[in-house]
This record gives C-alpha cells, sequence and structure tokens, in this order.
C-alpha cells in the first residue's frame, strides 16, 4: 500500500486541493476509453450516471449519457474536488477539463462521456471533514469528490444513477428503477453535504411501522455485537417516531462506524436524501447502549428541513431539547435524568456563553468560534420557552414540530430559523415560537430560565465537574406541566 501512495504521489507531481486548472491528461488513463455498463444505453429522457469502483477504492469510473438534451458542461462538485479529476473522454476523444467543468462542447443528444477520479489521492490528502474516511477495507466518500453533475441543471430533467456490478455502494438517493437504472438524484444532492459508502458493505435493512433505514455497517463493524447495534438503531427511530406520532422521513441511510473511541459521535446530513452516520464504540455493552443518546438526537434531525449553520440556533436547540424528552416518554430515561441532562446543559451553556455575540451571530460563526455549548443550550433554553408556553396552551413542541413535518418543506430550499419559527405559529395559531425566539436572537445573554424552573419546581445543582443534581418539587404550580412534557400523551 506504502508503494502505491510513493508511485502516485510522483507520477502527480504538483497540484493539491486548492491547485488551479487541471490540464487535460496527454493519455487516457487506463479503462477510461472502454464503457463501464454492460447492458444497453438508456433510452428514456435524462442524464444517467453509470459508477464503477475498484475494489480498493482507488478509482471511480462514471459513464454519463445524455439522453433528451445535453449541458454545456458537468460542473465541479465543489472547487476543491478539481484537482482529483483524471480525465474525461468521448470515446477516443479527449474531452477538455478545467475549473469550470468538464467541457461538453460536440456531444449530441445520445452520447455517453466518461470520467475518472482519484480516490486513492482523495483518501491521501481530504480528511473526515470533508466527507472523507477510510474505514477498514470500506470508505466514506461524499459525493461531493466523485459525483460531477449537470451544468445548468434543467427543470424537470432527471438525473439517474445507478452502480456497475461488484460495486458496494451505500447512497442516500431514493430507489426509482427506470431503464435499468436504480437511483433518482434529487436536487438537494447538489444543495446541501451528502455521504455515500463504498467497499464490502455489511449491510442490513431496519424498519419500524413508519419508515425503513438501510443500515450499512463499515469496516470490522460489530461482531457478536451487530445485533444489538442494530436494535440500538431501532429503539432509537421509534423513540423519535413516537414523539411525533410518526417518523419524521419514510426512508433513510444509516452508516454505521465500529470505533474504538469512548463515547458515540453521530451526524445527520440531508444532501440526495436522509443520511445518519453514526459512529459507536466497537463493543459496547447493552448498558453503554441504553444509555446513547447519539441515535436519537441524529434522527430527530430528519424533523426540520436542511439549514446552515447560521440556524443552528433552530435545529440544534429544538433537537437537543427534544432528545430527552422523547427518550423520557419513551420510558428509557426517567423524567428526573431528562429534566437532569437539560439542566446540566443550560447550566454548561450559560458558563460557557461563547464569544458574547448575539446569539444569531454566535450561530453563524459556530465552527469558527467553537462556541457550540453556548448555540445548541441557547437555542435548547428557547425550546424549553416554547414548550412550556405550548403546554399552558393545551399544546407541545412535539405537536407543531410534527405539523412542521407534515409540510413536507423541500429540502433543496435554504430555509431560515426564524421561516420555521412562522410556520410552528401557524401551526398553532399562535405566536409563541417567533416571540420567545425573538427576545434572545440578538441578545448576548443566555436566555434566563428561573422563572420557568421555578413554576414547574426544577431546582438545579452544579456539581463540581459539569454534572450537577435536580431537585423535583412536587407543589411546585405547574408540576402537571412539568410532567406532562415527559410523559407520553395516553
Ligand atoms: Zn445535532
Amino acid at each position: 500500500m506504502r508503494s502505491r501512495f510513493v508511485a502516485l504521489a510522483f507520477m502527480i507531481g504538483c497540484g493539491g486541493p486548492t491547485g488551479a486548472a487541471v490540464p487535460a491528461p496527454k493519455r487516457l488513463e487506463t479503462g477510461l476509453t472502454a464503457p463501464i455498463a454492460s447492458a444497453e444505453a438508456p433510452r428514456t429522457p435524462g442524464y444517467h450516471y453509470t459508477f464503477a469502483i475498484d475494489e480498493g477504492l482507488t478509482r471511480m469510473k462514471a459513464e454519463v449519457c445524455f439522453v433528451g438534451g445535453v449541458p454545456a458542461r458537468l460542473a465541479p462538485p465543489m472547487g476543491a474536488a478539481v484537482p482529483f479529476i483524471e480525465g474525461a473522454a468521448h470515446g477516443d476523444r479527449v474531452l477538455t477539463v478545467n475549473d469550470e467543468g468538464i467541457d461538453l462542447q460536440g456531444i449530441e443528444d445520445g452520447d455517453c462521456i466518461r470520467y475518472a477520479v482519484d480516490l486513492e489521492r482523495v483518501f491521501a490528502e481530504a480528511s473526515g471533514w470533508d466527507g472523507v474516511a477510510r474505514v477498514g477495507d470500506d470508505a466514506l466518500m461524499s459525493p461531493d469528490w466523485w459525483l460531477w453533475p449537470p451544468d445548468p441543471r434543467p427543470e424537470g430533467v432527471p438525473i439517474r444513477a445507478r452502480f456497475a456490478a461488484g460495486t458496494g455502494a451505500s447512497v442516500p438517493w431514493p430507489v426509482d428503477e427506470q431503464d435499468g437504472f436504480t437511483h433518482l438524484i434529487p436536487e438537494s444532492c447538489f444543495v446541501w453535504k451528502a455521504q455515500a459508502a463504498f467497499g464490502q458493505l455489511e449491510e442490513h435493512r431496519v424498519t419500524i411501522p413508519s419508515a425503513e433505514f438501510n443500515v450499512a455497517v463499515l469496516g470490522n463493524g460489530f461482531g457478536s455485537r451487530t445485533r444489538a447495534v442494530t436494535d440500538w438503531v431501532r429503539n432509537s427511530a421509534q423513540v423519535a417516531a413516537d414523539l411525533l406520532g410518526r417518523f419524521p422521513v419514510d426512508r433513510a441511510q444509516v452508516l454505521m462506524v465500529a470505533d474504538g473511541r469512548r463515547s458515540s459521535f453521530g451526524l445527520a446530513l440531508r444532501g440526495g436524501g436522509p443520511t445518519a452516520v453514526l459512529l459507536v464504540r466497537t463493543e459496547p455493552s447493552d448498558a453503554e447502549l441504553a444509555d446513547d443518546w447519539t441515535g436519537v438526537h441524529e434522527l430527530l434531525h430528519f424533523t426540520h428541513p436542511p439549514m446552515t449553520t447560521a440556524e443552528a440556533w433552530f435545529y440544534e436547540g429544538v433537537v437537543t431539547y427534544l432528545t430527552p424528552v422523547a427518550r423520557a416518554r419513551a420510558g428509557d430515561i426517567t423524567e428526573e435524568a431528562a429534566w437532569t441532562e437539560l439542566f446540566d446543559g443550560y447550566h454548561r451553556g450559560h458558563h460557557k456563553s461563547g464569544t458574547g455575540l448575539p446569539l444569531h451571530e454566535e450561530s453563524r460563526r459556530m465552527h469558527e468560534t467553537r462556541a457550540y455549548w453556548r448555540v445548541y443550550w441557547a437555542g435548547a433554553a428557547i425550546a424549553l420557552m416554547w414548550d412550556v408556553e405550548l403546554h399552558r396552551q393545551g399544546r407541545s413542541l412535539a405537536e407543531t414540530m410534527r405539523s412542521l413535518v407534515d409540510l413536507r418543506l423541500d429540502p433543496a430550499r435554504k430555509w431560515t430559523g426564524r421561516q420555521l419559527a412562522a410556520k410552528l405559529d401557524a401551526a398553532c395559531h399562535c405566536d409563541v415560537h417567533q416571540r420567545i425566539a425573538e427576545q434572545h436572537l440578538d441578545r448576548a445573554e443566555f436566555p434566563d430560565l428561573r422563572p420557568y424552573a421555578k413554576a414547574l419546581g426544577i431546582r438545579y445543582t452544579p456539581g463540581k465537574a459539569l454534572d450537577g443534581t435536580v431537585a423535583l418539587d412536587p407543589r411546585a404550580p405547574e408540576v402537571a406541566l412539568r410532567r406532562a412534557i415527559m410523559t407520553a400523551p395516553k
């Protein structure tokens, strides 16, 4: 493996992820001229992608056939992907590739072109934060590195895809078999980050009454704990579904990575379809899985449309708050444990007050300033205030979020937290969401939860470390409301 890396580095010479124009290769890479699909050429209108990846995951070859029109070019999925394309060709003719993309001048309706991406170099030069990670013999590899989309993308022209036989692939795209192609690539794939996995993936289908999950396990997996881990995914999905009355999406891709690290880590992505990436300990015990809220948290992210980091106060706030609520309602944790989790978080968010920027601005710059606790927990404080005010009116945040799910908002649009707060208000014919959000978005102070804690009878005592204890007062004025928040409606 090592010697191959050296050889490649030598061949490639200069040009890193920030490199400029890519000269067309003088000689076509082996295999670029040979068709990768053995099936007949597609006949239905659309742009048809066939992908093939070798067993060692060193190269992605793509064949793209155009029926009913040809775009001007295939554009790079992102600027950083440009240096990793090895070349493009139409038959024996080399196509020009530069920062703009693969030039399709001279390509006619019905033609197919090919391009290849050097994945081995992507693995060597990109990082996990770029949607790339080797997991044993398998890999996470975002389409941002290998799916060069048509430019322009004319409306109404379907973009279809399939993987050549022998390519072990997991993608979030909806399955829609037509003309030998298995997937329809939705517009959101070109707007939001997406994730795909390749290799000899171990696949499991996990179902609950309202949704199904294509679970792919990467790398060496969980061995004898596999069943326990897939059961944990199913339970997490059911907990999220029970909170809302049904799971927020019909189908999702779940990529499981067995990881040596102590605590779990997760990521929810929406490009091309809902994806949850979950890193879980290699051999988790039953107790560790029962304790692990990561699955519920990431799956609850499918209750809202994808949004930019500036709106993290909304999406992380709502999901961070609803995670212990859902788990308490399902009976997975006690009411007291749920309040402790929330007030520990509020305490941390309050004292790790970020960089002193107003909340919305702090949210916008969260990845720069790393003010995660401030943004997540100030958002979760707003969510608690929403939920309490809604319960006072005989409603709940779970209910208004369910209404938001039912709107099936276009995932290819860029929604703001303020827009969604307005939609939540429309659902309850009230002003709770916008009014409370507006009181805090432009302020640097952490929301003052003392009046709420007092009314609900929650006394929090901070501990020496970052965890404290909660005492629940059975005589507080709104004790029934406090219990109702954490108890499933009958
Ligand atoms: Zn989250």
